[in-house]
């Protein structure tokens, strides 16, 4: 099963990932952490991102592609892999296109959890995270009994400074605006699978499975 997994920041997208790689018993390949394993590693091209990195620039097009190549040609993505965070533009798309093409493989499906803004606003500004222990909270889903006070070990809560409305406002605006290209793309190719992300976790899921069977 070979997927890409797609969705706005608090669409609930890293749970439906944990929970498709579980199921279909494929790698999650998330670029953060290739990144982080070919530094390790020290491949050559783990090598130029660091570079790039160190230096707080964007690790450009051609880097990024060529590590998430090795990656698909590791052994554990022959039954598999869920791709997360790759592509995040057209250009890498294609890239990606051409990788497959020339791996024998093909793509299931693109998943691409949907979600209003106005929901997504309400869940990213309501999370509280504790002080002392990092449990983290949500004002309208998961509330701690006394407001503001951990149930785990009584520590205040908080708000972090990327979950404030203006900060969410930001990051929604900055993804849509990245990903409606990527959205066309896969759509023109028939692989977009649009999954409402309004329900339950479990509905949620089993409606992804049945769109990629
Ligand atoms: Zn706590």
């Amino acid at each position: 099963m070979r997927i890409i997994l797609m969705g706005p920041p608090g669409a609930g997208k890293g749970t439906q990932a944990e929970l498709l790689v579980e199921h279909f018993q494929i790698p999650h390949i998330s670029t953060g952490d290739i990144f982080r394993a070919a530094i390790k590693d020290q491949t050559p091209l783990g090598l130029k991102a660091k570079e790039y990195m160190d230096a707080g620039a964007l690790v450009p097009d051609e880097v990024t592609i060529g590590i998430v190549e090795e990656r698909l040609k590791k052994e554990d993505c022959q039954k598999g892999f869920l791709l997360d965070g790759f592509p995040r533009t057209v250009a890498q798309a294609d890239a990606l296109t051409k990788i497959l093409e020339s791996l024998n493989m093909t793509l299931n499906g693109v998943v691409n959890i949907e979600l209003e803004n106005e929901e997504l606003l309400q869940r990213l500004t309501g999370r509280r995270v504790c002080r002392k222990c990092g449990s983290t909270y949500h004002v309208v889903f998961n509330p701690p009994q006394n407001q503001n006070v951990c149930d785990k070990c009584g520590g205040e809560l908080y708000q972090r400074s990327d979950d404030t409305l203006a900060t969410a406002q930001n990051r929604l605006n900055v993804y849509h605006e990245q990903t409606q290209p990527l959205i066309a793309y896969y759509e023109k190719r028939n692989l977009l699978k649009r999954e409402r992300g309004d329900q339950e976790i479990k509905q949620v899921f089993h409606e992804i499975l049945n769109v990629l069977e």
